[in-house]
């Protein structure tokens, strides 16, 4: 018996239990913690993963992150063969693109200064930097930062991004690996972040970049927690030499009532919620993934897990 083990939201759970089998013929959903034989268990969906559960399914071939990332999956638990997939769905992206752009367009209009003039009953115009003239960079290039990058063209920003491997997009400069990215960021007023954490990308917004950044620069981390050194960011902020930063992810989440992110008047925090999945959705994107495997083919998501992404 082919079977999917759904681990995580019970209303999910039941969801996928209900469509996936017309999706995937022959498909039974199992829902976590009624295994019921393991060896029946070839795929498993899961934001995190039980402990000691893939190394425990003998028959298991891939294993699916209900999300955009993998970070949160310990990888080393998961036996060498198994597919490591993350979901592509293009719910999500248009979520991460309303986000970025909003964000952005935060920072362009100075809208962390007018909240605060606001609450000191501050009544204080200033003037408009158009966008052509502000500098706008994406840090990572795939299916997320291409998509904001695309959403945020129609304004005119002068657009650039960085990915690990080289790109060409249409109205974009773009730079590539470590050896480029003070390159790109000395030009970049409005960094956006959307990379996926692995262990060459945590900690990067830190003040290495910062100090490469034109002063007074914004920083828009919709990627992970893991990616900013907040106390850098907080010193940064103090200086100036960071303007403001709009946060939708932090180290830890929640984030903790004491940390000073909280009331910082050029910070704005929301609680990892740039983007979503869409339960509907995402049992497509597992249908295809999982067909993909029977054709005997290679997933949309699944990772290079040499690189962790
Ligand atoms: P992709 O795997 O499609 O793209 C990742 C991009 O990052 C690629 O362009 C890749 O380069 C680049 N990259 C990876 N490592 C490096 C590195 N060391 N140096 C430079 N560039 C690097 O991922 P997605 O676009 O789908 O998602 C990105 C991340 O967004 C997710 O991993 C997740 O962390 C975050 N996310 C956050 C959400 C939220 O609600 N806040 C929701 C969804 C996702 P290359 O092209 O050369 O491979």
């Amino acid at each position: 018996m082919t079977t999917l083990l759904h681990c995580g939201d019970a209303a999910r759970g039941d969801l996928w239990r209900a469509v996936l089998p017309d999706l995937v013929p022959g498909l039974t959903v199992r829902h976590w913690p009624d295994l019921g034989d393991p060896s029946d268990i070839e795929y498993v969906a899961a934001w995190t993963l039980p402990p000691g559960l893939a190394a425990g399914l003998p028959n298991l071939r891939m294993v699916a992150s209900i999300g955009a990332g993998v970070d949160q999956l310990e990888l080393a638990t998961i036996p060498p063969h198994v597919a490591v997939v993350r979901l592509i769905e293009p719910d999500l992206v248009r979520g991460m693109v309303e986000y970025a752009v909003m964000a952005t367009l935060m920072l362009q209009r100075d809208m962390l200064g007018y909240r605060d003039d606001q609450q000191a009953r501050r009544w204080s115009p200033r003037r408009r930097v158009a966008a052509a003239d502000r500098r706008v960079g994406v840090m990572g290039l795939g299916a997320i930062g291409t998509a904001v990058l695309d959403g945020l063209a129609p304004f005119g920003f002068a657009l650039s991004g960085w990915s690990r491997s080289a790109k060409t997009i249409d109205g974009v400069a773009t730079w590539h690996g470590a050896d480029q990215i003070t390159a790109f960021a000395r030009d970049v007023d409005i960094l956006i972040c959307a990379l996926p954490l692995t262990d060459e990308t945590r900690g990067i917004l830190a003040k290495p970049l910062f100090d490469v950044l034109p002063a007074g620069a914004g920083v828009i981390n919709v990627g992970r927690g893991g990616h900013l050194v907040q106390d850098d960011l907080l010193a940064a902020l103090a200086t100036g030499q960071i303007g403001g930063a709009i946060l939708d992810v932090t180290t830890p989440e929640p984030l903790p009532g004491d940390s000073a992110l909280w009331h910082h008047p050029a910070v704005v925090l929301t609680p990892h919620i740039a983007s979503d999945t869409v339960p509907a959705a995402a049992a497509r994107a597992m249908a295809e993934a999982i067909l993909a495997i029977q054709r005997g083919g290679v997933p949309a998501g699944q990772i290079d897990r040499t690189i962790g992404y």
